[in-house]
């Protein structure tokens, strides 16, 4: 039925447009009847009745095609039907009309680049919503959809650029997304081997959002792979101070570090100074294995075993397995062995991070969530099966 009104759509819009000219001027009633309908619909729409907003919208433009509002009703509600190629046709239609106001014009230039934005038209709605900038009208929304193109186009300049508007626009704090674009560059620029350039825009990062966990990541990745393990250590044991939930990132690097200074025992030294923050298991772990280097098997269980009763962890029962298992040279152990491969199975599967924002689960780190695309919103999961 929709699309039969769709297909009267032209013709009613030509006649009441032209009626609507003829009638300028007077009838009052006619407007707060439109005004009516207009709620009518609008209250449909709020009650998740599309069709019967659509029907009440079209009747709308076929009785006066100069109602500006109900055409931009129409268009938006196609679009967010999925039925893009109309919303296009309502907003460029409009746009045409050299009645429009200033105001009404630029209102239609954002829902049109919306619907391209929604087409995946990046490159025509990118020119719309710089047009609306440029108009100095609604530009708090064309900034978030161009902030939006540039991330999806991984223009990270563009979108510093333009975040860092929208911060003063809005008010709204953006200086950790700004602190990620910028560690998204520096990425970039390590890749294709200028340290230098990679360094500084790190340093950039810091200063914009001096919490930035990456930052702290990638600078002490970006020193330790010049060798430069006295520059690598405060930036990995700064993650600490920043958000110590991502500690685990930094662990294997930095005893790398400590390793090539012949500084083994200054690492066990900030591990231990790191337990009473930090009760992850991979701390316990890295401890654990240092008393087995020094005092062997048994005392190296016991030390496990009493850190297990105070906080339970799967991977922490499964390397007392292993201890044991080690202990008694793997002989007459088969129920041990069976429970090791068991929970090596068992850890094999399970994802290591989680999306705090939308619950996204992954075995990898991402710091631009691949499912609801927050930054910096997956972390190591914590708990018996995590941390
Ligand atoms: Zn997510």
């Amino acid at each position: 039925m929709v699309e039969l009104l769709w297909l009267l759509l032209p013709v009613a819009a030509l006649s009441g447009w032209m009626a609507g000219r003829r009638s300028r001027g007077g009838g009052q009633g006619h407007g707060s009847r439109l005004h009516g309908e207009y709620f009518q619909g609008l209250n449909y729409l709020l009650n998740e009745q599309p069709d019967k907003a659509i029907e009440v919208f079209m009747r709308m433009v076929e009785v006066d095609s100069d109602t500006v509002e109900t055409h931009l009703a129409l268009g938006n509600l196609f679009r967010r039907r999925g039925e893009v190629d109309r919303a296009i046709r309502i907003h460029q239609n409009l746009i045409a009309r050299p009645s429009l106001s200033r105001e009404q014009r630029t209102y239609a230039l954002l829902e049109l680049g919306e619907d391209y934005l929604r087409a995946g038209l990046l490159d025509r709605a990118e020119s719309l919503f710089t047009e609306v900038v440029e108009l100095d009208a609604h530009v708090e929304p064309a900034l978030r959809s161009l902030l939006d193109i540039y991330q999806q186009e991984k223009e990270w300049g563009k979108a510093i650029e333009v975040a860092s508007r929208l911060e003063s626009v809005s008010g709204e704090k953006l200086s950790p997304m700004i602190a990620q674009f910028l560690c998204e560059q520096a990425e970039l620029a390590r890749a294709s081997g200028e340290i230098n350039q990679a360094g500084q825009l790190l340093r950039h990062a810091l200063s914009v959002h001096p919490g930035c966990v990456r930052a702290s990541i990638l600078q002490g990745d970006v020193e330790r792979s010049v060798a430069n393990y006295r520059a690598a250590i405060p930036a990995y044991q700064r993650v600490a101070d920043q958000d110590v939930e991502y500690l685990p990132e930094v662990l294997q690097p930095l005893r790398e570090c400590f390793e090539a200074l012949d500084r083994r025992q200054d690492f066990i030294a900030y591990l231990e100074s790191i337990q009473n923050r930090y009760q992850g298991v991979s701390v316990l772990l890295l401890l654990t294995e240092q008393i087995l280097h020094e005092h062997g098997e048994e005392a190296a269980a016991s030390h496990l075993i009493r850190q297990l009763h105070r906080r339970p962890s799967v991977r922490g029962l499964n390397r007392l397995i292993e201890l044991n298992l080690a202990g008694h040279g793997g002989s007459g152990m088969s129920e041990m062995e069976v429970l090791r491969d068991l929970f090596s199975e068992l850890l094999r599967d399970k994802p290591v991070y989680s999306c705090r924002q939308c619950g996204f689960c992954a075995r990898t780190l991402h710091w631009h969530c691949p499912s609801c695309r927050s930054w910096a919103s997956i972390r190591p999961i914590q708990g018996v099966e995590g941390e």
